[in-house]
């Protein structure tokens, strides 16, 4: 638009005085620099002028909670008050009968996967677009994941891709409520349990997500968090695994703690590993689960104001929530829709960045897939005894969601965190429309 338009002598003089003070206080060059244009990258001012300066996430309630720790004899993790605060807690906020503690988001799944019985060769079909913490676990077990496409507008599973690439061999299902915003829970549930899958829910970016009132994580069969430092609540690294299933939860135990059986004295009848959480690790996520509901809220309320602002402009597509549900913006992220812009993603995510704006392009790591380790099947040892075994014949250089690549080429993905100010909020909403408006075709 603006830059369509013929700019007048005033406009053109004040806009190129503006660049080249801009740029002489930088330092920079004056190559690039695009007269009548206002955007930082060509010497205007910043649309976003607060720095962002955010609060530890910690203080009094966890150090209260080592305190208490540190009156313990023991800081191992069986008949730990601090892991039993912690269990408590969670079960307040995702009501499920069995709640196991673990080291890391990962091991909860290994955890879920181990007890949903997933073994050589079994399929287990999720999403491309998350962490690869989320397949790590099926890999060890001697399963194959099966990546499945997903909605072009909320990023998560597609309910009817996920039915297209079940067969014979498919066991389960890990659902990734991906950047918290929940994913069609109901519609994989229901395809689960026509077809006798079990449903895990990795919800590692989802703490505090609701979908039509419930929280995630108690609608799929066993459900999977992550206490990592990125995550909403951590304890530096942490998961938590729970299933109110009697067919899995009494199972989450043993695997994450060596096959010991505690309660019964009796050892290694099962084969697991070490995946246990330590009583200080247990008192920090203890002290921040207390924070958990206003995290939630606050960035459930952030990032629908930035969604609402953003939404309305022209070639931009915000991650789409569904009405009824609560995302907690693990972070925002949006589209764009290439025709509409005279740029490309990547000057449109730098203009952002000279705005102020700490933008990245795509979605974490794009679709898991492509990575070398799948590209070579390089899992164990540069070796993949499944298709050596004849197992599988998965190949995953041919494997294809195009939706999901899709999404990573016109991905804007943003920070969002709780404690962002709503003004902050407004100015990146603001740098978004001068950055879009300035490149509009
Ligand atoms: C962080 C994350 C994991 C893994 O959690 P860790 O605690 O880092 O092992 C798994 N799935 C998703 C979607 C995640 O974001």
């Amino acid at each position: 638009m603006a830059g369509n338009k013929p700019i007048s002598r005033r406009q053109f003089v004040a806009g190129a005085s503006a660049a080249l003070a801009a740029s002489a206080a930088a330092g920079e060059p004056k190559a690039g620099k695009e007269p009548g244009s206002s955007l930082a990258i060509h010497g205007g001012e910043k649309a976003v002028k607060t720095p962002l300066a955010l609060a530890r996430r910690w203080g009094k309630p966890e150090l209260q909670q080592l305190e208490a720790m540190l009156e313990q004899d023991s800081l191992f993790w069986w008949k730990g008050p601090q892991g039993k605060l912690l269990s408590e807690r969670f079960q307040q906020v995702c009501p499920l009968k069995h709640v196991h503690l673990c080291s890391s988001g990962t091991a909860a799944i290994h955890i879920a996967v181990a007890a949903a019985g997933i073994g050589p060769g079994d399929e287990v079909i999720t999403t491309p677009l998350t962490d690869m913490g989320t397949v790590i676990g099926v890999l060890y077990q001697q399963a194959v994941p099966v990546f499945a496409d997903v909605e072009p507008n909320t990023y998560n599973l597609s309910v009817a891709d996920v039915e297209r690439r079940i067969t014979a061999k498919t066991k389960a299902i890990i659902a990734v409520h991906l950047l918290g915003n929940p994913c069609d829970i109901d519609g994989l549930k229901a395809l689960a349990d026509r077809r006798g899958l079990v449903l895990i829910e990795d919800c590692a970016q989802a703490w505090g997500a609701r979908t039509k009132g419930r929280p995630v994580g108690t609608l799929g069969h066993i459900a999977c968090f992550s206490l990592q430092d990125s995550k909403h609540i951590t304890c530096g690294d942490g998961g938590v695994v729970a299933s109110s299933d009697e067919r899995f939860g009494p199972l989450l135990r043993g695997f994450g703690d060596k096959g010991f059986n505690r309660e019964t004295g009796r050892h290694f009848e099962v084969f697991g590993t070490n995946y246990r959480m330590s009583e200080p690790q247990a008192a920090v996520a203890a002290a921040q689960m207390t924070r958990l509901e206003s995290i939630a809220a606050r960035r459930a309320q952030l990032g629908g104001l930035l969604a609402e602002r953003i939404g309305r402009l022209p070639g931009i597509q915000p991650v789409h929530v569904r009405p009824e549900d609560r995302c907690v913006y693990w972070h925002h992220m949006f589209r764009i829709q290439p025709d509409v812009f005279r740029c490309d993603r990547a000057q449109f995510v730098k203009a952002l960045i000279a705005e102020g704006v700490p933008a990245s392009t795509g979605i974490m790591f794009g679709p898991l897939y492509e990575k070398p380790v799948f590209q070579r099947h390089a899992f164990f040892a540069g070796r993949w005894p499944v298709r050596e075994f004849g197992l599988t014949a998965m190949d995953y250089t041919k494997h294809r969601c195009p939706e999901a690549e899709a999404i990573h080429q016109t991905g804007v993905r943003l920070p969002l965190d709780q404690r962002m100010s709503e003004d902050y909020i407004l100015q990146v909403a603001a740098a978004i429309e001068k950055v879009a408006r300035h490149f509009a075709a």
